[in-house]
């Protein structure tokens, strides 16, 4: 990180664009301002306003949508007088059962856990560093981790799989859509929301700010 060589400027700081690589001088942004590239205008950072308090909030309600949808029906359906519910880990089942077992847990591991981790991640790293202002036992590979991840979010892929689906299953079947269903719509908003909120540049001047810090 070129920032560290210019720690005695104090307030300058200097990042590379991640599109065109020019070196960039800005100074301490106020919340909701945003650092865009001189040469091609990429937003290089945006500070949020209460950034910390709304990653917190949208992380949490994320989780909690993201449980009801794994445990309440996804969806039922009646055709030629039958009637069947199916939940979002039973349609995971009927996958493994028709021996496509890997592709079964791939969309676990990409629709759920991966979803999980990542939310579970940025409350306990935003969560110390806004409670108690410190980071968290393996806070710095927690971080990584998360902003590795982030680029990797297909929540809202599924989704769209999901509907293309329903539309082609609705001319055969009487659908209605569960608690599941629209548990996942909110997750996903929320998912995105904790996306547009995470700011990497800001979450690491975070960690740099804050009062104790672990070396992992
Ligand atoms: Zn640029």
């Amino acid at each position: 990180m070129q920032s560290h060589q210019f720690e005695n400027q104090l307030t300058e700081q200097v990042m590379a664009c991640h599109e065109c690589d020019l070196l960039v001088e800005y100074p301490d942004l106020e919340p909701g301002s945003t650092a865009v590239c001189p040469r091609c205008d990429y937003v290089m950072t945006k500070r949020h306003k209460n950034a910390m308090e709304r990653l917190l909030a949208f992380a949490v309600s994320g989780l909690i949508f993201l449980l009801m949808s794994a445990m309440y029906p996804f969806l039922s359906f009646s055709a030629g007088g039958q009637d069947r519910v199916v939940t979002l880990l039973q349609s995971i089942d009927v996958l493994a059962d028709e021996q496509q077992v890997l592709l079964a847990l791939l969309i676990m591991v990409v629709i759920l856990i991966i979803p999980a981790a990542f939310l579970m991640g940025v409350v306990y790293v935003v969560g110390a560093l806004k409670y108690w202002t410190i980071l968290p036992p393996h806070g710095r590979r927690v971080l990584r981790f998360i902003l590795a991840l982030a680029p990797w979010s297909m929540v809202e892929i599924f989704l769209i799989g999901t509907m293309v689906s329903l539309i082609k299953i609705a001319s055969l079947a009487t659908i209605s859509l569960g608690m599941s269903f629209w548990s996942y719509i909110a997750f996903t908003i929320l998912m995105t929301l904790v996306l547009l909120h995470l700011d990497k540049v800001q979450v690491w001047s975070w960690v740099e700010n804050s009062d104790v810090q672990t070396t992992v």
